[in-house]
This record gives structure tokens, C-alpha cells and sequence, in this order.
């Protein structure tokens, strides 16, 4: 494989992580574009301009995008979560490819907004439908170099986990679960039902808490 070439192609794509190309993000693109494996106007978020600079890198004339990988989005975006109907199971920061998205197991999530590229993958594994994108006009896009960093350094957290997962089964490989894919459709759902109970519990309690006591 052309590495120079690849990095120089990566170095022009958008960095959304966004896999709507067919690749499972910008730089494996990048190397199936070098690799002569990929189409230059396969990237949405790039849009018509990203394929006349790919087109001019490469000496070969632009085509239109392909828009069966998508149209661009109309301005930025980035993902909301309604916090009142976040049950914390986590699907959304497993899904986030930037680690854009902060909140723990049962807790309510956020997302960073600076840090969000608009690559709307947490919106179809959040059980609650909670997760929208909108109109962020005022948040600038993250720096590509920036999205690439958190990107690369994600990807090695989850192929760390995985090595751990494959060496040592019965290791603490739960400190890292929060950033693993969940394993079956069953444990996903018992996450679920178990987040939606804790939760009723707290709220339950808090208005308990809140409510006069009685007096004798
Ligand atoms: S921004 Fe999305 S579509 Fe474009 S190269 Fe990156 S992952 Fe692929
Ligand atoms: S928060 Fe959602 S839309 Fe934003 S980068 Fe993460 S997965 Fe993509
Ligand atoms: S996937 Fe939805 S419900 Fe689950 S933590 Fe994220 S926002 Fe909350």
C-alpha cells in the first residue's frame, strides 16, 4: 500500500467518521482510494469540493458525488440528547467514533458539541430516541486534525480491549466495557430494562424526598 499517498488523501478528507462512504471511517477510505478500491466521490460531508481537491491530488478528472453514500448536510450540525429521557445505558458513547459524548453506566449523557462531527451514529442505537441532530451554526466544526487524534486514540482503547478481552476473558475487562460494542441483542435489552428501573427508583425516591411529611 501507498502509505504517503494514503496519508496525503486522509489528510484532505472532512475527518467525520461518519462510514457513509462504505468504509469504517475516513482513513480506511483513504487507503481503499489509494489502493484503487474506492471511488473519490463517495464522502457526503466532503462534498463536490472535497472531490475536486482529491480529483486534483490524484490528476484525474472530478465526477459528481455519488449521492447513494448521501447528500451533505445544510450547514453544521451535531447530536442532542434530550436529558430528561436518557436512561444511561451507554449505546450512544459506544457508537460515538469521536468520543464526543460524556456520561457514565445509569447517567444521564451529554454531548460535547465542539467535539461532534454531525456523524449521526449514535442516533439509531439509543433505545430511548432521544439523540437528534440540530442546527449548531454557532459551535464550529472540530478541527480535522483534532477529530483524527480522538478518532486514532479510541480505536486503540477498543483494539486494547479487545486484545485484553481475547487474552484474559476473565479480566477487568469490565472497566473497559463502557467502550465496547455490546455483545447480544439479549444483554442489551436487560441493560435497558435494568437503567429504566434504576432510574424510576431514583425518581421515585427524589419526589418521596420532596414530598411535606405528614403530621400526626
Ligand atoms: S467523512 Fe464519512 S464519508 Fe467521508 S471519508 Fe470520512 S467516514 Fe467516509
Ligand atoms: S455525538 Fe453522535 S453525531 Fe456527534 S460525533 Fe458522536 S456519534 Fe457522531
Ligand atoms: S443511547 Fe440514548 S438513552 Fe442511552 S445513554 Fe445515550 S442518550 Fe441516553
Amino acid at each position: 500500500m501507498n502509505q504517503h499517498l494514503t496519508e496525503q488523501i486522509d489528510a484532505l478528507l472532512p475527518q467525520t467518521q461518519c462510514r457513509k462512504c462504505g468504509f469504517s471511517g475516513c482513513k480506511p477510505y483513504a487507503e481503499a482510494i489509494a489502493a484503487g478500491r474506492a471511488d473519490i466521490n463517495q464522502c457526503p460531508p466532503g462534498g463536490q469540493e472535497g472531490i475536486q481537491q482529491l480529483a486534483r491530488l490524484l490528476g484525474i478528472p472530478p465526477k459528481p458525488l455519488n449521492i447513494a453514500h448521501g447528500v451533505p448536510n445544510t450547514g453544521r450540525m451535531a447530536a442532542l440528547i434530550d436529558e430528561t429521557m436518557c436512561i444511561g445505558c451507554t449505546f450512544c458513547v459506544q457508537a460515538c467514533p469521536v468520543d464526543a459524548i460524556v456520561g457514565a453506566a445509569k447517567q444521564l449523557h451529554t454531548v460535547i458539541a465542539a467535539e461532534c462531527t454531525g456523524c449521526e451514529l449514535c442516533i439509531a442505537p439509543c433505545p430511548m430516541d432521544c439523540i437528534r441532530l440540530v442546527s449548531a451554526d454557532a459551535v464550529p466544526m472540530p478541527a480535522p486534525q483534532d477529530a483524527r487524534l480522538r478518532h486514532r486514540s479510541r480505536s486503540q482503547r477498543l483494539d486494547q480491549a479487545e486484545r485484553l478481552k481475547k487474552e484474559q476473558p476473565e479480566n477487568t475487562v469490565s472497566a473497559l466495557v463502557h467502550d465496547l460494542p455490546s455483545t447480544t441483542a439479549t444483554e442489551r435489552k436487560k441493560a435497558i430494562v435494568q437503567a429504566a428501573l434504576d432510574r424510576a427508583l431514583a425518581l421515585r425516591a427524589q419526589t418521596d424526598n420532596n414530598q411535606p411529611s405528614m403530621q400526626p
